[in-house]
């Protein structure tokens, strides 16, 4: 989609740092990382929010967080502590970039309730 920096970064037209890639998906660490360890997880194909999903996205989510998620986990050696997914969504969810991303967080112990 024209004017999405995250449909950019998975077009190539903008430089990320990339952590994992498929046909389908790319991970690539947060330009202001909250956490040692804090990867974007996206869908190449521009979907605004979790409210824009369809049933014909649910191989694509299957596939991210049944295979991605994990995966990551284990390079990002953060599977034996544990980390965080976070899905910001809408305006009180301070969802900043309208293109679903799953933030994976860790690398240090989180808080709970998140602010
Ligand atoms: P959210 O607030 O959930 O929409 O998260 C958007 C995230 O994207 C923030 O954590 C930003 O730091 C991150 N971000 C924005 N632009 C870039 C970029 N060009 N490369 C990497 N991360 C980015
Ligand atoms: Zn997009």
């Amino acid at each position: 989609m024209a004017d999405c920096i995250f449909c950019k970064i998975a077009g190539k037209e903008i430089p990320s740092q990339a952590v994992y890639e498929d046909e389908q998906v790319i991970a690539f660490k947060d330009l202001e990382p909250q956490a040692p360890v804090h990867v974007l997880v996206i869908p190449k194909k521009h979907v605004e929010s979790v409210l824009a999903l369809s049933g014909e996205d649910k191989e694509l989510m299957g596939h991210i967080l049944c295979e991605v998620v994990p995966k990551l986990a284990k390079d990002l050696e953060v599977d034996a502590n544990g980390f965080r997914l976070v899905v910001n969504t809408g305006k009180d969810g301070n969802q900043t970039v309208k293109h679903l991303h799953f933030h994976l967080l860790g690398g240090r112990s989180m808080q709970w309730p998140p602010g």
